[in-house]
């Protein structure tokens, strides 16, 4: 299988010290969780635009609530695939702090495949935090959407995500910049670095000369701009790039 990467890719994963790498909603793609933008995005006729938002929530936190329960279901469901498995091997074989993962997924996979250095840039979906001040947070599992409020404040419990039009934690966001600076190697799995500050991290890597390292079935607007593209799932191309690192 190593034969499906390029003589000169090989040479580089050999050479790897720190490696960064990026994840989005492509990483969970055949785990079963559906990305935003395709056609297994949409719930009960509504786009996630106008679901994951402030304004929604404020204007009807049950609406909101019983599509997260429902994402949160099939989060639940899925298993983390050969790619997850591999990235959690390599950071336990590579040994301490030489791989940082930073993901804008918020299902937790990574984890659960036994990856311990991951920056949750979007949150996580398993977890409900109060708006108010009182800072309780609470198993998303056990919020019910017909009465959320915080039963400690007369808050109100959230997801604990970023929805759209959010400012992510500048802490988290300085880590995965700092992680990015250190790295000599990033790759940059199953995300169409759209978004900011996520789509900085590549340009940050690509400035500083650290070879980027792109796997998406799809081109991207980074593409052109990335050292290698592996065309391949996040399943294939992690796992082959995995293989490769000493
Ligand atoms: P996105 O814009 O990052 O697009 C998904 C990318 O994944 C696309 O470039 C697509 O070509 C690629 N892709 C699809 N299948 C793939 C595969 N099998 N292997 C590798 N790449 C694959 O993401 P989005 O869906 O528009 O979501 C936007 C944001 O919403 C995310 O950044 C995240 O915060 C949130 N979200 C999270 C999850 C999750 O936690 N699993 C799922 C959906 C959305
Ligand atoms: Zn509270």
């Amino acid at each position: 299988m190593s034969d499906a990467l390029p003589g000169d890719l090989v040479e580089l994963l050999g050479r790897v010290r720190n490696l960064a790498v990026l994840t989005g909603a492509g990483m969970s793609a055949e785990s079963g969780v559906p990305v935003f933008r395709g056609p297994g995005g949409l719930w009960e006729g509504h786009r996630p635009e106008e679901l994951a938002t402030p304004r929604a929530f404020a204007e009807d936190p049950e609406r909101v609530w019983r599509w997260y329960r429902w994402r949160l279901e099939r989060v639940e469901a899925a298993r983390p695939h050969a790619g997850h498995l591999a990235l959690a091997r390599l950071e336990t074989s590579a040994g301490p702090d030489r791989v940082t993962l930073i993901t804008q997924n918020v299902d937790g996979l990574h984890q659960r495949a036994g990856s311990r250095r991951v920056l949750e840039l979007h949150g996580a979906i398993h977890r409900a935090r109060c708006t108010a001040r009182c800072g309780r947070t609470a198993p998303a599992s056990e919020v019910d959407p017909a009465d959320s409020r915080c039963p400690d404040c007369s808050g109100r419990l959230r997801p604990d995500v970023v929805w759209f039009g959010e400012t992510l934690d500048p802490e988290r966001v300085g880590a995965a910049v700092e992680a990015v600076e250190a790295c000599d190697c990033l790759w940059v799995v199953g995300t169409s670095a759209l978004v900011h500050p996520a789509a900085a991290l590549p340009e940050l890597a690509a400035a500083r000369g650290a070879p980027v390292v792109e796997v998406n079935p799809e081109p991207t607007p980074l593409s052109p701009r990335a050292t290698v593209r592996l065309p391949l799932s996040a399943a294939e191309g992690v796992p082959l790039l995995a293989d490769r690192c000493r």
